[in-house]
């Protein structure tokens, strides 16, 4: 349900409303607008006295939310939310990069890499410390060892650091290294880690599931918001279908159907939609015109000896001129691909 207050509601009725809907069981949500605060009361319907709410000083009226998806989605709030990761914005105008191998594999490569992306124009680097393989004999990652690797390439860059976390136990260590937490398309109804993430306040990178969809993959974005942090980045990364030219599917058409939906901001991963280096150009020029907020892009050193996804990974050389044929379909649907380091 959302309580609209009155355009001269002081602070003590709106203070009043949220202590009355907490006495009913109710957690709640104020934003604070520049001409109006609604409150957003979460929790069981059939406890709500509406007529108790609504008959308190400075309450306007009640709309109540119609989709499941009640802090995810618009009906409670209108306006983009705008994530600051370490001087970068994502959601707002800017054009976001994220980019870097699919794992770290050692510190000499990593900082090479990161160097590289960063004289392209990446904004914030991506790499896996744990890596959730569909294989149990591949390589996993190097763990703690990886994630000091790219605190390290921070350090040296000024980047951001994006990074997954798939296991409920490591959560704290993660986000004591990672500027961004990724939760991968594996792990997308992963319940308790989308509650243990929400429990954190550092942004969170949530990839949609393989086959999950736009309202599962907003339930799972719920999730982390119901726990308490709503700095959540939405990542189309590719859904499976019966085609299989491509590794999955990209869906262009969540971009658009996201944004009516939702006021979280949307990045691409084009390299895991595509599974193939020679489509990750198209695709992302694609995002960009659809609306994507920005884009998350594997690059590799040596693709051919990467110890994953080396086939989809983009060499250095060709992320860079990736990003210089993004910049005029940016320019052409009104974004900008300033990238302002700290
Ligand atoms: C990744 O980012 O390397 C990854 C494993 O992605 P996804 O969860 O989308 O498969
Ligand atoms: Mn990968």
């Amino acid at each position: 349900m959302i309580i609209v207050m009155s355009k001269n509601a002081t602070r003590q009725e709106i203070d009043n409303v949220e202590h009355k809907l907490s006495e009913l069981g109710f957690k709640t949500h104020p934003i604070i607008g520049d001409v109006k605060t609604v409150i957003g009361a979460i929790g069981d319907k059939r406890l709500l006295n509406t007529h108790a709410i609504s008959s308190m000083p400075g309450v306007e009226n009640l709309v109540p939310i119609m989709k499941p998806f009640k802090l995810a989605g618009r009906e409670l709030k209108q306006e983009p939310t705008v994530i600051e990761v370490g001087g970068l914005k994502i959601g707002g105008n800017e054009i976001v990069v994220m980019a870097g191998p699919c794992a770290i594999e050692s510190e000499e490569n990593f900082l090479e890499t990161a160097l590289k992306v960063k004289e392209a124009g990446a904004g914030i680097l991506r790499g896996g410390a744990f890596k959730p393989r569909s294989s149990p004999y591949s390589f996993q990652g190097l763990e703690e060892e990886g994630l000091k690797i790219m605190a390290k390439a921070r350090d040296i860059t000024g980047m951001p650091i994006v990074t997954e976390v798939v296991d409920t136990r490591d959560v704290e260590m993660v986000a004591s290294y990672a500027d961004i937490i990724q939760i991968g398309a594996r792990n997308m109804q992963n319940f308790r880690l989308l509650h243990e993430v929400g429990m954190k306040s550092k942004p969170v990178l949530l990839k949609r599931g393989l086959a999950a969809t736009i309202e599962e993959w907003l339930m799972a974005a719920e999730y982390i918001m119901a726990a308490g942090n709503s700095n959540i980045i939405l990542c189309e990364r590719g859904i499976r279908t019966y085609e299989t030219s491509t590794r999955n599917t990209m869906d262009m058409s969540a971009i658009p159907v996201v944004k009516e939906l939702s006021h979280l901001p949307i990045i691409v991963d084009p390299s895991h939609a595509a599974g193939n280096w020679k489509y990750v150009g198209a695709l992302s020029k694609g995002a960009i015109a659809t609306g994507a907020d920005g884009l998350i892009i594997e690059v590799h050193l040596d693709p051919p000896n990467a110890l994953s996804d080396g086939p989809q990974s983009l060499r250095p050389a060709k992320f860079a001129q990736l990003m210089e044929e993004i910049e005029p379909v940016a320019k052409a649907v009104g974004r900008s691909m300033t990238v302002v380091h700290k």
